[in-house]
């Protein structure tokens, strides 16, 4: 269920109070339109109706999609690593089978809601993601600042990112063959979530995925 709460918000130019609708929780069933918001991101966009300024206001929002099965906190200000994961599986038993994460940007849950809604393994993606821009920096000397899932098509061989190198504005497309997808598929599979990770909003990013192949270089090294 969606749900709404309403805020008055100081406007940052002219001082006018706005009554401003936030979203706590957005169903993608149920308000498909905010869904959309939030692939173009603009589902934080704010207005004020007094003087015309822009701003994104971004505020911690809980994205649950029923039928893929899938849950996206956001929880902004880069508080995602820090915020404690709860029993949530343990207390909801309704949602153990569903897939949790936590992000820290509007970027960030369009990226997770495009790599679960493709049907994919964001861990795997994680990892060719932190491979490509091990490439980037290695070759090609640009250090990506961030970087975004875009695309992925099994048919053509083709899952496709684009980076952000630090201090540029221009976005740099790369894409490799999805086999390195299904590679990666089992790295993250070696590295199996546990029941306390699985029950709870886990960050699942380059972070994560440096831990995983960390894990995985490990223990062929034991073999
Ligand atoms: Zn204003």
């Amino acid at each position: 269920m969606s749900t709404q709460i309403s805020r008055d918000v100081g406007c940052p130019k002219c001082g006018a109070a706005v009554p401003t609708r936030m979203w706590q929780g957005v169903c993608a069933q149920q308000n498909p339109e905010l869904r959309v918001r939030a692939l173009e991101e603009t589902l934080f966009d704010w207005q004020c109706p007094r003087c015309g300024y822009r701003a994104q206001l971004v505020y911690p929002c809980l994205y649950h999609d029923r039928e893929r099965g899938f849950m996206v906190y956001l929880a902004p200000n880069g508080s995602g690593r820090e915020f404690q994961p709860v029993d949530v599986g343990g207390k909801f038993p309704q949602l153990a089978g569903v897939k949790k994460r936590v992000v820290s940007s509007p970027a960030e849950l369009k990226e997770k809601i495009l790599i679960f809604e493709a049907g994919l393994d964001d861990r795997a993606v994680e990892l060719v993601k932190y491979a490509l821009a091990g490439v980037l920096d290695k070759k090609h000397g640009e250090k990506a600042a961030e970087g975004y899932f875009v695309s992925a098509d099994e048919r053509a061989n083709r899952i496709s990112f684009c980076f952000f190198p630090e201090g540029r504005a221009r976005a740099i497309p790369r894409s490799t063959r999805f086999d390195a997808y299904r590679k990666s598929l089992e790295i993250a599979a070696a590295a199996a979530e546990t029941e306390a990770e699985r029950n709870s909003f886990l960050p699942v990013d380059a972070l994560a995925a440096r831990g995983m192949l960390g894990e995985y270089l490990g223990a062929q090294e034991e073999k």
